[in-house]
């Protein structure tokens, strides 16, 4: 044989053995027409489902329209991907609490957030007080309500309008526009929300609370007040997703350290009571907020949210769930789905 030959048998062979490993790996390849194709058949089994409720504890949010059904991607590379309507906004509630979490874990690192707050689930609904006091203060996520108050406390700014800029400068970062106040929502729940000046009073007791707690009250209830749209939360998740880079405006928002330490939090306590039941069926660290919005983050690959109104009894978006855990399972995108070698 000649030199020429053996090479070209060799190329030949090569190729024979590479192609079948080209045609698997397009097979797994998260096309935009794949994910699109998963959020039309998602957005078309779920739109007439009934199920669910407003929350109305905070009044304005009863008046919400419950029909509001969006459902957005954006990937780690900056591919966004929607379906249905991506233009209404809804308050963003406990989703934000992810976010100035991770700015806290970003200023002061993830230890301190560990100490000073604590990261364990509490175990008890979203609001308790009995939380704080059975752990006098400690272990109190920040998550939910007493941790979320404390974790505002915390965030950087000499006084309150310093602090509610910072925090309103990360949460839009995150979401890639500048993000504003549904004023309404601000009104309604600062005009009642006694509870959670209680919760930050008892933190102060127990010297877990970090700035006055009136004022902490108030930007936390504002924090919650920003106005969303499924965009902005699947490209807050897409930033996640990307190790801290919002995949649109290409800025860092945060280190991929944070990250690492903000996505366990989510995984064990994102969904309230059902956090567990959550992360079993999905796989992914996830976050829902009272006003409908739930985004997940699919890490290295993106960032899905969509927002519903009507909430299930644990407080969590109904369709939201559905079509989540609907998409993963089409994708094929669990991170605990593992091929054997
Ligand atoms: N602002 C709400 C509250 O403090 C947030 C609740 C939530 O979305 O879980 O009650």
């Amino acid at each position: 044989m000649t030199r020429t030959s053996v090479l070209l048998v060799m190329t030949i062979s090569l190729i024979m053995f590479i192609h079948p490993c080209i045609i698997k790996a397009q097979d797994n390849a998260l096309t935009k027409e794949k994910i699109q194709a998963a959020l039309d058949e998602a957005y078309a089994k779920f739109k007439d489902v009934k199920e669910g409720k407003n929350a109305d504890y905070i009044k304005e949010l009863a008046t919400v329209d419950p029909k509001i059904f969006g459902i957005a991607v954006v990937t780690a590379d900056g591919q966004v991907i929607t379906k249905g309507d991506i233009d209404s906004k809804v308050s963003i509630q406990s989703v934000s609490k992810v976010f100035t979490m991770a700015q806290d874990i970003e200023e002061l690192g993830h230890q301190a957030i560990q100490d000073k707050i604590g990261v364990d689930a509490t175990g008890e609904v979203f609001n308790s007080i009995v939380a704080i006091e059975r752990m006098r203060g400690k272990e109190i996520n920040p998550l939910v309500n007493p941790g979320a108050i404390a974790a505002t406390s915390l965030v950087a700014g000499k006084d309150s309008a310093v602090k509610w800029k910072h925090i309103v400068d990360v949460q839009s970062a995150f979401a890639g526009r500048q993000l504003s106040l549904n004023m309404p929502v601000y009104i309604s729940e600062a005009g009642d929300n006694l509870r959670n000046q209680a919760i930050a009073h008892l933190l102060l007791a127990y010297g877990r609370m970090y700035f006055d707690p009136v004022q902490a009250t108030d930007i936390y209830t504002k924090q919650c007040a920003l106005n969303v749209n499924a965009k902005d939360l699947a490209t807050m998740a897409g930033t996640l997703a990307n190790g801290g880079v919002n995949p649109l405006t290409k800025k860092k928002v945060v280190s991929q350290e944070t990250v690492l330490y903000t996505l366990p939090v989510m995984a064990t306590a994102g969904l309230y009571d059902d956090s567990g039941i959550w992360y079993y069926n999905s796989g992914l660290p996830a976050k829902s907020g009272v006003g409908g919005g739930l985004l997940a983050v699919c890490p290295g690959k993106f960032g899905i949210a969509v927002v519903s109104p009507p909430l299930d009894a644990a407080g969590n978006s109904v369709k939201a769930q559905l079509v989540i855990k609907y998409v993963v399972e089409k994708l094929k995108v669990n991170p605990f789905l593992i091929q054997p070698k």
